[in-house]
């Protein structure tokens, strides 16, 4: 009885915030809502993070811990990572004892467990009154890089999978992307971020950055030749990294995964690679993506 009163509670609470969005008024996203009227709405009451109307939604979780409502924007990792189509957002790190913290993670989750979108609130500019509004769902989340995964929409996406990216699964070598407007070409190009962020940890391959802003989500064999986002055609790599791989200055040898160097240099010092041998990474590149890149490579640069 109690797991069926949850879900009645659950149905309920998506109906609210469907029709909290669909009553404000614009049919675009996002919506320009006043500071008074998020709080009336109980869209939003909180000051940073995710913010939880406990009072609203205790009784959709068994132990009363409540469900995500909002999750509040600020300049973190906006350029990177943030369009009018979705964003990655960082677990919130505030200075309260982790247990605060971890309870709004959790709560979070929570969410998308019910399928619950939430209200993604930004402060478009630092003199706006209005904040801009979207309805966000949330696809996926990983624990190690400290990321959740969220598209905005009016329902709820349709067949997005939550993260399986199994190295057993057959491999995707090349995809068209000619046919995909912007809006998918965001969502698309967001999702490879985040599962290339997930797969190697949002860590640098070749050296130690784990600066977010810092990392890219580089393709082996580029979308622009017609390669796949298929999650071991990529690398994680630092700016200065992925800006040496695209320029042709190393390359991986796929039968070693060693970085071999262009002839003449620079070298693995001038270059600041500090990992030469990817042989030890628990998950690694698909040898045909490397292969790939390396027959172009070794033809331009070794003969
Ligand atoms: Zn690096």
């Amino acid at each position: 009885m109690k797991q069926m009163a949850l879900i009645a509670n659950s149905t309920h609470e998506l109906e609210y915030r469907l029709d909290v969005f669909k009553n404000i008024p614009g049919d675009k996203m996002p919506k320009s809502v006043s500071p008074e009227d998020l709080r009336k709405l109980g869209i939003y009451a909180g000051a940073a993070g995710f913010w939880l109307d406990k009072g609203r939604t205790k009784t959709m979780t068994d132990d009363g811990a409540g469900v995500t409502v909002s999750a509040l924007v600020t300049g973190k990792s906006y350029e990177n990572d943030f369009d009018t189509d979705g964003l990655m957002y960082e677990y919130p790190q505030s200075k309260r004892p982790s247990t605060y913290d971890q309870s709004r993670i959790q709560a979070t989750k929570t969410a998308a467990l019910l399928k619950l979108p939430i209200f993604v609130v930004i402060k478009p500019t630092s003199n706006s009154t209005n904040r801009d509004v979207f309805l966000g769902w949330i696809e996926a989340w990983d624990d190690i890089s400290k990321l959740f995964l969220i598209s905005f929409g009016f329902e709820a996406p349709k067949g997005i999978p939550n993260g399986t990216d199994d190295d057993d699964d057959p491999f995707t070598f090349t995809s068209s992307n000619r046919l995909l407007d912007t809006k998918s070409k965001n969502i698309r190009k967001r999702k490879f971020r985040f599962k290339i962020m997930r797969r190697y940890k949002k860590v640098c391959m070749l050296c130690d950055i784990k600066i977010t802003e810092l990392l890219a989500a580089t393709h082996i064999r580029p979308t622009s030749k017609l390669g796949s986002d298929d999650v071991r055609n990529g690398l994680l790599l630092c700016n200065l990294h992925d800006k040496a791989f695209t320029e042709g200055l190393f390359s991986i040898n796929p039968s070693t995964y060693e970085i071999t160097y262009r002839n003449g240099g620079p070298d693995k010092n001038e270059l600041n690679i500090i990992n030469e041998d990817l042989s030890n990474l628990p998950r690694k590149p698909h040898p045909k993506a490397l292969n790939w890149h390396w027959e172009q490579w070794l033809s331009k640069n070794r003969s």
